[in-house]
């Protein structure tokens, strides 16, 4: 006798804003993976929960194809914290759930952990003396890497040990002194155990503080500047945490996420960490996010999705860097891993530390609200001081290719006493701009409102809005004129200027374009770790997590982009961008110095750089948030369209503005008049958008749930692309 079916609803990746019924036999708890018929398809659905009716008659309602999970592969505390995410965001929970499963899951896998090869040596090998492959440098150093590597060593690690790794294996496999086995998580990378160095009294009393609160909801601001030990404060509180029995979430901006860090963790604390960023491989994933759930990986380290890992026992989140814009998804659901942190730790009742040397404004004003408790870190831990920063005043000095002659005069000091310098530049390629110097023509994209950046090593006019590719024209297609000509600077043609300046200088550029070879960034940082390099040159990859110990000089080239940025938040990120670059330099014994070349050595932004005064910087824009009603000082959501067609977009922020007063959304919240975006023509999209400002979020949130809704079902809807970003991170 078959019990009678029960009706259970299951939450699938649909963009509609509601849950589906399904009958099954089985008992299902919420949490649990299903495969269910949905249209014409199959489809991996969550399960959320019994219910003992629903709105379609019994006879309409399918049964499930298949159950997938025994139990709750999503926790209840992680559901609970998806439902809440998808409610704030306005985004259907079929497609919340969906973003925060592996791959692997979404696919219906199983959730196991998939084994990692690692080399070992055998008996016979560890008898080698390495002394006798003097005349097999490459055998040599596999052999001493694998004997000091008690856990062995996976693929990747092997390939750093030398260049010719593959041969070396190979050879010493055919020997029988090296062999494969299987583990279960990569092995921890050997080296010695750095001692944990004595925590100055600012850190002292930071740990303390945090470590009074561990056992319930309590947000930290830990503000301090680059090289002030944040990170030493972490991995103490986590030591605290861990000796507890319970685990640690920490999340970092995707580019800091370096292996060095990673090395930083495995080594201080002797244990397998999950990692989790998108570099990896499905089955990586996977693994980490089992090993994490499961309990069995204490710390867990990873990006912005990270955020919605399930852990058996977290006992403390860190944001670093917590102002990155990075922990904003900017697509599809887009929420931030910072908010969601906070909100987690806050449901889980454990403290949070968010830790920055340039917070975020919202973040700053809940610490001097106390909403958040304020830590300082003031200096720079050891003997280490602040760098000097010194103007270039450009409408002085004359620049050559990009380079002002006091900048060349510091580089050539630094070339000369050994030491490094760095030279920031946010634009990647030759030139942003070819043009005609005959009639002004400049090259634009066919796509966007755009126009084509030069590169040279490449010949061919890119666009870095949408990636369209072209040939150089070396004809003016308007007056058929050649006298064409590229203007102003990118990377690439920095790198050259340097090598005509400095012929003898070693110059590494790092940007998307040069480190586009898997590996390749992680070759040019261990030149540079390694005093292999004289003068980086690079883009905001170059700004985080990096440690250059004899870095001593940080030009910056183009400060003035983003003084007057039409988003309001372009200085609050010119701030940030040109603190954590001066923060590379002078880390060490050796002081720094920083040199700005500017249009605009008056502006207020800079007279705060000079004197690393971010609360004096903070007090003058939050001055500025309050008296034009951006945030903090109000809440904003923003209605995007796009459509191929022009001034469809547009019209369907009309229509949407109108249904909008139509619902007369509480008092407060105002809706704007749509407008173009920025830049309107994207990859041949027309894109408008529409503005919601309210000074209080629940009637904001509230008038929200039932606009997008309606949007939903609208049939003028599906006439354009469109989409709801609830805290906009970037007003384009
Ligand atoms: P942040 O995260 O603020 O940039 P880190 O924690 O990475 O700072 O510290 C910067 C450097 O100073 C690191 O090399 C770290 O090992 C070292 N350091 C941190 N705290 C101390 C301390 N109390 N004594 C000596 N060195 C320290
Ligand atoms: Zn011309
Ligand atoms: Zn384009």
């Amino acid at each position: 006798m078959s019990a009678a079916p029960r009706i259970y609803q299951v939450a699938v990746p649909t963009p509609l804003y509601r849950a589906f019924d399904y009958l099954a036999t089985v008992s299902l708890v919420p949490g649990a993976r299903v495969q269910v018929p949905f249209g014409r398809r199959e489809m991996i659905g969550v399960v959320l929960g019994e219910v003992a009716q629903s709105e379609l008659p019994a006879s309409r309602l399918k049964a499930i194809t298949q159950p997938l999970d025994a139990g709750a592969i999503l926790p209840p505390p992680i559901l609970a914290l998806l439902r809440w995410a998808a409610d704030y965001y306005h985004h259907p929970l079929g497609e919340v759930i969906h973003t925060a499963l592996p791959v692997r899951l979404r696919k219906g896998r199983a959730p196991v952990v998939g084994g990692v090869k690692v080399w070992m040596l055998t008996h016979e090998g560890k008898a080698v003396d390495p002394q006798t492959l003097k005349r097999a440098p490459a055998q040599k150093h596999m052999l001493e890497a694998l004997a000091a590597a008690a856990e062995g060593l996976n693929a990747e690690q092997l390939a750093k040990v030398s260049q010719r790794s593959a041969a070396a294996l190979k050879a010493l496999r055919s020997k029988g002194w090296v062999s494969s086995h299987q583990r279960d998580s990569p092995p921890v990378t050997n080296g010695n155990l750095p001692s944990a160095p004595e925590l100055n009294p600012g850190q002292k009393s930071a740990v303390t503080a945090i470590v009074a609160k561990l056992d319930g909801f309590h947000p930290f601001l830990l503000h301090g500047v680059t090289g002030s030990g944040k990170t030493e404060v972490y991995l103490n509180v986590i030591e605290q945490v861990l000796a507890q029995g319970r685990q640690a979430l920490v999340l970092v901006p995707e580019i800091s996420l370096t292996p060095q860090l990673v090395v930083r963790f495995e080594r201080r604390f002797r244990a397998p960490i999950a990692v989790l960023h998108s570099g990896l491989n499905e089955q990586e994933r996977l693994s980490a996010w089992v090993r994490a759930s499961a309990g069995r990986a204490p710390i867990v380290l990873g990006t912005r999705s990270a955020v919605f890992t399930p852990l058996k026992n977290t006992g403390v989140i860190v944001v670093d860097e917590e102002h990155d814009a990075s922990y904003k998804q900017q697509d599809g659901f887009r929420y931030s891993a910072r908010d969601v942190a906070v909100m987690r730790a806050a449901r889980e009742k454990i403290p949070i530390i968010l830790g920055s040397a340039t917070p975020s404004l919202e973040s700053l004003k809940n610490a001097r609200q106390r909403t958040y408790t304020l830590i300082e870190l003031p200096e720079r831990t050891g003997s280490a001081v602040m760098p000097q920063v010194r103007l270039l005043d450009m409408r002085r000095l004359k620049p050559s290719e990009g380079l002002s002659l006091p900048l060349r005069e510091a580089l050539a000091d630094r070339l000369k006493k050994g030491e490094q310098s760095i030279l920031f530049l946010n634009r990647r390629g030759f030139s942003p701009v070819w043009m005609c110097f005959d009639c002004g023509w400049v090259a634009p994209c066919k796509r966007c409102d755009a126009q084509l950046t030069l590169h040279q090593k490449k010949q061919k006019l890119l666009c870095h809005h949408c990636g369209a590719e072209q040939e150089v024209a070396q004809r003016c297609p308007s007056c058929r004129g050649e006298n064409l000509h590229p203007l102003g600077e990118g990377t690439e043609r920095v790198e050259g200027a340097l090598e005509k300046f400095f012929p003898q200088a070693r110059i590494e550029r790092i940007d998307r374009d040069s480190t586009a070879r898997r590996g390749a960034l992680e070759e040019k940082l261990r030149r540079v770790h390694e005093g292999e390099a004289d003068i980086l040159v690079g883009t905001q990859m170059l700004s985080k997590g990096h440690d250059f110990p004899n870095v001593t000089l940080v030009g910056i080239l183009n400060a003035d982009q983003g003084l007057y940025g039409t988003d309001f938040r372009s200085s609050e990120r010119l701030f940030q961008l040109i603190m954590q670059v001066s923060g590379r330099a002078g880390r060490a014994d050796k002081p720094g110095e920083v040199l700005i070349q500017t249009w605009h050595p008056d502006h207020p932004l800079f007279a705060a750089l000079q004197r690393h005064d971010f609360h004096g910087f903070a007090e003058f824009a939050l001055n500025e948030r309050r008296e034009t009603g951006y945030p903090p000082y109000s809440h904003l959501a923003l209605l995007r369209a796009e459509s191929p067609t022009p001034g469809a977009a547009l019209e369907f922020l009309q229509e949407a503005r109108t249904l909008a007063v139509r619902l007369s959304p509480g008092e407060g919240v105002q809706i704007l008049q749509p407008m173009a975006a920025p830049m309107e023509r994207r990859a041949g999209r027309y894109r408008a958008q529409l503005l919601v400002q309210s000074n209080q979020r629940a009637p904001l949130h509230e008038f929200l749930g039932q606009w997008v809704r309606q949007l939903a079902e609208a049939k003028f809807s599906k006439k354009v692309r469109w989409s709801l970003d609830v805290d906009p991170a970037e007003m384009y």
